[in-house]
């Protein structure tokens, strides 16, 4: 269940909590109540009668406020200013990008198993030609995401579908700034879905950071939707760990072996990340620990 008091208690301790206009008693009985949407990081609140007045996510240490100052949309602006395009990556995984660029820039994908499909990571548009394509894709039975970055508009696009379970990592409840019956939490390293689907909790760039493991992909040598960590690098073959990406801030040696080793268990061959062309096509568990290896010998780790 979406923990509220956990997020309240969050917003009272956040630097961001002052200048949030939701810290305060939910507004009732309104007109004209609006699930805001943040431009920068496209994550949505819970309805309000006029713009939050911060976004927490934005004036965190890993994300930045947009270089205008904060701007807020909404699902509706969306619809008219933005489509998503799907791509097939390799069979039983389609992508999904906004264009033009929406939110951080990232892309979600459909995962389809016979069990069911997930929807992994997720984009801020949702129109009605993106859930009919999807429906077509055998529709969705679950929502992952892999950290606060990419929750976007996820309650919607899990109530687009029958209000489907969205899986979150208990470790990061408090970053769900739209709670809704359908966020579930999970507790503990690993978190076996459906169709032989694995969530696995890394931590790092977020305390309840989880990557998705899918045993069927590549031709059945397994693959790993990655989210932003490991980091698929410009040099395909490699990746990076970093607690923020846009800031720059380096994770500690203890962090990247964490991640290491909560993926060691796991058979992959190949791994996406969030951003468009990222993915390491082979070879992706053993690049994994050689860039582990290298990036720790730079920081003296
Ligand atoms: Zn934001
Ligand atoms: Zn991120």
């Amino acid at each position: 269940m979406p923990d509220r008091k956990t997020r309240r208690d969050f917003l009272h301790h956040s630097a961001a909590a002052a200048a949030l206009g939701l810290a305060g008693p939910a507004a009732s009985g309104a007109a004209a109540m609006t699930h805001f949407v943040c431009v920068t990081c496209g994550m949505q609140y819970l309805a309000t009668d006029r713009p939050p007045e911060g976004c927490p996510v934005c004036l965190d240490e890993r994300q930045y406020v947009g270089h205008g100052g904060q701007k807020w949309t909404t699902l509706a602006e969306y619809r008219k200013t933005h489509t998503n395009a799907f791509a097939e990556e390799e069979p039983g995984l389609h992508s999904i990008l906004p264009q033009p660029k929406a939110g951080i820039g990232q892309r979600a994908f459909v995962v389809r198993t016979p069990a069911g499909n997930v929807l992994w990571d997720c984009v801020p548009p949702l129109d009605d030609a993106t859930v009919a394509a999807v429906k077509k894709l055998g529709g969705l039975a679950a929502v992952a995401v892999s950290h606060p970055h990419y929750y976007t508009t996820m309650v919607e696009w899990s109530h687009a579908f029958g209000k489907v379970p969205v899986h979150i990592h208990k470790l990061d409840a408090a970053w769900v700034m739209r709670p809704d019956p359908v966020v579930t939490f999970w507790d503990g390293d690993a978190k076996p879905l459906f169709g032989g689907l694995t969530l696995v909790k890394t931590g790092g760039h977020f305390d309840g950071f989880q990557v998705l493991h899918w045993p069927a992909g590549a031709g059945g040598k397994g693959v790993l939707l990655a989210g932003d960590q490991p980091y698929v690098c410009q040099d395909r073959r490699w990746v990076s760990f970093m607690w923020s990406y846009p800031n720059m801030i380096p994770l500690g040696p203890a962090a990247i072996r964490q991640v290491v080793a909560a993926l060691r268990p796991y058979a992959f061959d190949r791994l996406y990340g969030a951003f468009p062309g990222q993915v390491v096509a082979v070879d992706a568990k053993a690049a994994v620990g050689r860039s582990a290896d290298r990036y720790l010998r730079m920081i003296g780790g």
